[in-house]
C-alpha cells in the first residue's frame, strides 16, 4: 500500500478516528495487482479531515470529499456514507430525481452503512494498516475467489441511483476479468438509456478510465453487449452495424493500439482515442455539408469538425485542451497528403505531427490503396537524410498521385486543394 495513504489513515487514527483504506486498493491487493490510486473512508468529516492535514483540500458536491496532496499522488478521503431516509431526501445533504437518481449523496453514517453505499461486493472491504485486517462487509472476498462479482442491494434502485455504476460493471468485468453477476447484468439491458442523465462533465473521466486501462478492447465489446456504447458515442454506432466494415475495423484497430500502448508504457492522449472515434461521423457529416451547402471539402471539413464535436460534447464533455488537439490530429489529415514545396516539412515540425502520422498510418491500414503508401512515405521521409528528403520531394512531381493538378496553371491552384 502507498505510504502516503497509510499516512493518511495513521493522522486520522491519531486524531481519535477511524480510518481505513477501502475500495480498489484493498481489492487489487488481494488480487496481486497494483493499486491505481488509494481511497480513505473514515468518520470525520470533510471539515475535519482538512483539519487534520495541512496538504488537504475540499471537493465536489455531489459527492464532497477530501483530496491529501504528496506531491503528484493524492489520497482521496471520504467520510463514511449513510441512508438516505424520505426525511434526508430533501435536505442539503441528500437529494434524488423524481428518477431515482442521487443528485447529492452528502448524508453521513458508520462504516457498515457506508459499506452498504458503494457499488459493488468487491469494493466494499476495508483494511486496517495499523491491524493489517480487512473487513469484508459484503462477501467481496467470496466473489473474488468465485470469479463473480455482484451489486450490494437491489440492481435497479442501485443503477437509478447512479447510472454510472452500470459503466463501473463494465470496466470492473473488463479489468478483472470477472463475470457480472446475472441479476446486476440483466438490468443494464433495460435501464443502459438512464447514463443520458449523467452530466457530460463526469462522463469524461468515467469514459478515460474505461478506455486508458489497458483493456479498452474488451470493454467495447461489453459496451455494444449492454447497450452502453452507442449511449456515448450516438454518432458513431449507426457506422458500426457491419463487423467488416472499415468503420468497425478502423475502431477495432485503434482500441488494440491503445491497449499495446498502454500495456508497454507508451503514451496515449485520450484526443487521439476521441478523434478516432470520431473520424469516420466526421466523413460523413463532411460529405453531406458538401451536398447540402455546395462548400468546398476543405471549408466543408472545417465546418463539420465543429458540428460532430459540438454533438459529442452534449453526451460527454471534452475539455478545451483535447479538443483542440483533436482537431490538430484531424486537420493534419488534410495537410499530410499535400507536400509539395515548404509544406512537407512544416508538417513535420507541427507540434502534433507524431499523433497525425500515427492516426494516418491506422487509417492507412484499414483503407489500403492511396493511404497506406501516404503512411509509408511518410515513414521514411521523416527519419531520411535531408539529402534523401530533397529526392522524396522531387520525385513526387513525376510519378506523384496528384499528377493532374500540376498541369494547371500556378495561379489556378487554390490554396486548400493543391
Ligand atoms: P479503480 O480506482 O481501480 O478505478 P475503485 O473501485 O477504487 O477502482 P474509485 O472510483 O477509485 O474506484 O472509487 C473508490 C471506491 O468508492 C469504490 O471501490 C467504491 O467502493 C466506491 N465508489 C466509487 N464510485 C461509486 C459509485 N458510483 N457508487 C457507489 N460506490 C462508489
Ligand atoms: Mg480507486
Amino acid at each position: 500500500m502507498s505510504p502516503n495513504a497509510i499516512k493518511v489513515t495513521d493522522g486520522l487514527q491519531k486524531a481519535g478516528y477511524e480510518a481505513y483504506l477501502v475500495g480498489g486498493c484493498v481489492r487489487d491487493s488481494l488480487l496481486g495487482l497494483s493499486p491505481k490510486d488509494f481511497d480513505v473512508a473514515t468518520n470525520a468529516t470533510p471539515e475535519q479531515i482538512k483539519a487534520t492535514f495541512r496538504n488537504c483540500r475540499l471537493i465536489g458536491r455531489r459527492f464532497r470529499l477530501a483530496h491529501v496532496l504528496f506531491g503528484r499522488e493524492i489520497i482521496e478521503v471520504a467520510t463514511f456514507r449513510g441512508h438516505h431516509d424520505e426525511a434526508s431526501s430533501e435536505d442539503k445533504k441528500g437529494k434524488q430525481s423524481s428518477d431515482g437518481q442521487l443528485l447529492r449523496d452528502n448524508v453521513y453514517g458508520n462504516i457498515q452503512e457506508d459499506a452498504q453505499r458503494r457499488d459493488f461486493n468487491i469494493n466494499a472491504m476495508y483494511y486496517n494498516p495499523s491491524t493489517q485486517e480487512v473487513t469484508d462487509f459484503a462477501g467481496g472476498i467470496d466473489a473474488l475467489k468465485s470469479g463473480e462479482f455482484a451489486l450490494i442491494g437491489d440492481a435497479e434502485t442501485r443503477y437509478r441511483e447512479d447510472p454510472v455504476r452500470m459503466l463501473r460493471a463494465i470496466r470492473f468485468s473488463a479489468k478483472l476479468n470477472m463475470r457480472i453477476e446475472p441479476s446486476a447484468a440483466d438490468a443494464i439491458h433495460s435501464l443502459n438509456h438512464l447514463l443520458s442523465n449523467i452530466p457530460p462533465a463526469r462522463l469524461f473521466e468515467e469514459v478515460l478510465k474505461l478506455f486508458l486501462a489497458g483493456k479498452a478492447v474488451k470493454t467495447y465489446e461489453l459496451l455494444q453487449t449492454y447497450g452502453l456504447f452507442g449511449v456515448l458515442f450516438p454518432q458513431l454506432q449507426p457506422l458500426l452495424q457491419d463487423s467488416n466494415s472499415k468503420e468497425t475495423l478502423f475502431l477495432e484497430n485503434v482500441l488494440e493500439n491503445t491497449d499495446k500502448r498502454i500495456n508497454n508504457d507508451q503514451r496515449v492522449t485520450p484526443a487521439f482515442i476521441y478523434a478516432a472515434f470520431l473520424w469516420y461521423p466526421l466523413e460523413e457529416r463532411t460529405d453531406q455539408i458538401i451536398q447540402e451547402a455546395g462548400l468546398s471539402r476543405y471549408d466543408a471539413f472545417m465546418m463539420a469538425q465543429g458540428e460532430v464535436l459540438h454533438r459529442q460534447v452534449q453526451r460527454i464533455m471534452i475539455p478545451k485542451r483535447f479538443s483542440t488537439v483533436i482537431r490538430d490530429i484531424w486537420i493534419l489529415q488534410q495537410r499530410l497528403p499535400r507536400r509539395f514545396g515548404k509544406r512537407a516539412y512544416q508538417a513535420l515540425a507541427h507540434p502534433k505531427f507524431r499523433a497525425g502520422y500515427d492516426f494516418l498510418l491506422m487509417r492507412g491500414e484499414v483503407e489500403g490503396g492511396e493511404l497506406l503508401e501516404l503512411g509509408q512515405w511518410w515513414t521514411k521521409f521523416q527519419h531520411a537524410a535531408p539529402s534523401v528528403q530533397k529526392t522524396m520531394l522531387s520525385s513526387l512531381r513525376h510519378d506523384g498521385p496528384k499528377k493532374h493538378k500540376r498541369r494547371r496553371p500556378k495561379r489556378a491552384v487554390s490554396k486548400n486543394n493543391d
